[in-house]
């Protein structure tokens, strides 16, 4: 049956038409060499340099993936320097951190990428008790984390949502000495309207939820069998979830599975269509890419891509979706994240273990691990990179909890106040940080960049409230001060 392209469309096949995907490679590959329209389409990127004053008009998937395809040195260069500023006019220099949670690697489906699919006979299968998890969430406080993500495989039998929204109830309710986790991030498999539902209720940050590929014959092949398997009930997910109350939902693509050139056309897609139905377009992007892992070589999707082509694409989803926010996890090299966060990351996990139980484990454990974790760094030794480099390392969970998602986080976002509320909320939570688990060099350098940084508060009042608010939390102990 034929399918023609409309964003508007609740139906999969219409949202990410594949004849319109293949139309815009072939556009694509046929602007390629025109520099002039290179330029202009950066141009009308320019808009959102000044997202207090201007609402500019995103660019489309066409031209994002005429970006894409330019091979110029001028132009990428071009691409790569405009994605740095438009970062930095909608996120300064804040780069906010969280830890994923591995509930469950029971699952039932037979994703042909990831080590947990229903086949691997070789892999301890895991399930935390409550118990288990008051551990582990305890390990995580006293690392300082303030936000997690929580992931587990799919099975209805061990995993159903019952025991997901138990487990968010006791990871929000554990408060070991001053640590606290105040957002709960869920990256678990599609799900019911109801069941969004009861997420929503359960106070979720963001529902992530991976795409792994927007290829519908790839997809096909990549996932032969469970629920998982249906890629329009896959891919129509963010919909219900929305429809569920959720609204703000977290995309991403496995990035080394299918052409790249494809699943960058179809992540733009995606969210030009939550914008075009929802007035809200995704809260969160991330860019994974297949690693080794039991039982999985990446070697055997031979659609790898090389570091400056990754960074390149995550400098173009930078200027394309101005306002959303860009994860990157330790599945990536610190030599990699660095670069990353100069071209548009906003959101790094830090400490990661991506095994069930691994947190409360003396030794990285590898036996339930879902994929090797390149950056093995401690929390503290990231903290502590990102202040050499300028960056104001966030705890923050203020917008969440003051109600500001979905559209109302965005219009926030597009308003340019985030100077006078991220900044300081950022700078108050960096401060908790040190106090209470920073090494003392971390303590020492992360003062001084806090002095630094509150210069940047526009306005006088609150930056007087900003000093307060520190000074509260370095003498009296006071926690959770926000803005
Ligand atoms: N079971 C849920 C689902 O299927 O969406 C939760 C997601 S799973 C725990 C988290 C993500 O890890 C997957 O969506 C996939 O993109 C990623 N992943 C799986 N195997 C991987 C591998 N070998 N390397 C890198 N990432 C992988």
């Amino acid at each position: 049956m034929g399918y023609s392209y409309n964003p508007k469309s609740l139906c999969a096949d219409e949202f990410i038409n594949d004849e319109e995907i293949l139309e815009t490679l072939a556009f694509a590959d046929a602007h390629k060499d025109d520099l002039q329209l290179c330029y202009d389409i950066l141009e009308k990127c320019k808009p959102h340099l000044h997202p207090a004053n201007e609402h500019g008009a995103m660019i489309t998937h066409r031209e994002a993936s005429v970006l894409l395809a330019c091979e110029d040195a001028g132009v990428n260069a071009a691409i790569k320097q405009l994605a740095h500023d438009i970062k930095q006019a909608y996120y300064g220099n804040r780069i906010v951190l969280f830890a994923p949670l591995y509930l469950s690697n029971y699952c039932v489906n037979s994703c042909l990428y990831c080590p947990y699919h229903a086949k691997n006979r070789e892999i301890p299968r895991r399930k935390l008790t409550q118990d288990e998890i008051r551990a582990e969430v305890i390990a995580l406080q006293d690392m300082g984390h303030k936000r997690l993500a929580i992931e587990a495989g799919e099975d209805p039998k061990h995993n159903p949502i019952e025991y997901i929204l138990e487990s968010m109830d006791t990871i929000y309710s554990i408060k070991h000495k001053n640590g606290a986790i105040r957002r709960v991030n869920v990256n678990i498999a599609a799900t019911t309207v109801d069941e969004y539902r009861m997420l929503k209720k359960a106070e979720i940050g963001t529902y992530i939820l991976f795409q792994e590929t927007y290829n519908k014959e790839g997809y096909k092949r990549l996932h032969p069998t469970g629920p998982k398997s249906d890629y329009n009930w896959h891919t129509e997910a963010m919909d219900r979830a929305m429809e569920g109350g959720i609204d703000d939902v977290g995309l991403g693509v496995l990035f080394g599975l299918e052409s790249y050139r494809y699943e960058f056309a179809g992540l733009i897609m995606h969210a030009e269509h939550l914008e075009a139905v929802h007035g809200v377009g995704p809260h969160t992007i991330s860019v994974p890419r297949v690693k080794p892992a039991m039982d999985i070589d990446p070697d055997v999707f031979d659609n790898g891509i090389p570091d400056e082509m990754f960074e390149k694409i995550i400098a173009l989803i930078r200027i394309t979706v101005p306002y959303t926010g860009m994860i990157i996890s330790t599945r990536e090299s610190q030599a990699v994240r660095e670069r990353a966060l100069r071209y548009g990351i906003s959101q790094i996990s830090g400490g990661s273990r991506t095994s069930v139980g691994g947190y409360t484990e003396q030794a990285r454990p590898h036996d339930t691990e879902q994929f090797d974790v390149s950056d093995q760094r401690t929390l503290d030794d990231v903290v502590s990179w990102l202040i050499d480099q300028e960056h104001v390392p966030s705890f923050c969970t203020a917008c969440y909890r003051a109600g500001r998602t979905g559209d109302r986080f965005m219009s926030f976002c597009k308003s340019g106040q985030i100077l006078n509320y991220c900044h300081p909320n950022a700078l108050v939570t960096l401060a908790e940080y040190l106090t209470d688990y920073a090494k003392p060099d971390t303590f020492q350098k992360g003062f001084a960049l806090i002095e630094r940084e509150l210069q940047k508060v526009e306005d006088e009042k609150r930056r007087r409230q900003c000093v307060e608010a520190i000074s509260a939390v370095v003498h009296k102990g006071e926690r959770d001060l926000r803005f």
